[in-house]
């Protein structure tokens, strides 16, 4: 597509994050459910509903700008998300798994998190000052997700990984 201004390239990224975030409503529910740890399980739930949030902001957003979220594809997204669902089929150690869907649940909300720091900046460059404040929501929102996530991993699931005595196998 041809970019010729910055607002070419904001509603651009804007229906990229849109189907990142109905990519991750579908994933969210596997993740949860892949989950032995309630605290890792209640995360997952949670995020999910603020993701349905999200996805509410984006469609305000689309309406304020008269434009479709439609017509692209997250391929970022979707290869997170391809390695996420590798942990929601491994068998193993619970602990171990949790470690894992942890891992790859964090690799998700840094993408995002880059991608609405990005359009928050851009919203605000623009003047759109309504879109900027309601980016701002969900990128304090995916933060937040990411630092719960680091404390459930650094609050008891890797030391509870770590302690798994166990083979390791090596593959292949
Ligand atoms: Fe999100
Ligand atoms: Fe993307
Ligand atoms: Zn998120």
């Amino acid at each position: 597509m041809a970019l010729k201004t910055l607002q070419d390239l904001f509603v651009d990224e804007l229906k990229d994050v849109y189907s990142a975030e109905k990519q991750i409503l579908q994933a969210l529910p596997k993740m949860a459910k892949a989950s032995s740890s309630p605290d890792l399980r209640r995360a997952f739930e949670t995020h999910r509903e603020q993701t349905e949030n999200q996805v509410a902001r984006l469609d305000t957003i689309f309406k304020q700008l008269g434009a479709s979220p439609r017509g692209k594809r997250c391929k970022g997204m979707e290869g997170l998300l391809e390695e996420g669902s590798e942990r929601v089929q491994d068998e193993g150690e619970e602990a171990v798994i949790d470690a894992g869907l942890i891992a790859a649940a964090q690799r998700v909300e840094h993408y995002e998190i880059a991608a609405y720091g990005c359009l928050q900046a851009y919203a605000t460059l623009l003047g759109q000052e309504k879109a900027a404040t309601l980016l701002e929501e969900t990128l304090q929102e995916e933060e937040a997700a990411d630092q719960l996530l680091s404390k459930l991993a650094n609050g008891g699931i890797n030391q509870a990984a770590l302690s798994v005595v166990g083979e390791s196998v090596e593959e292949e």
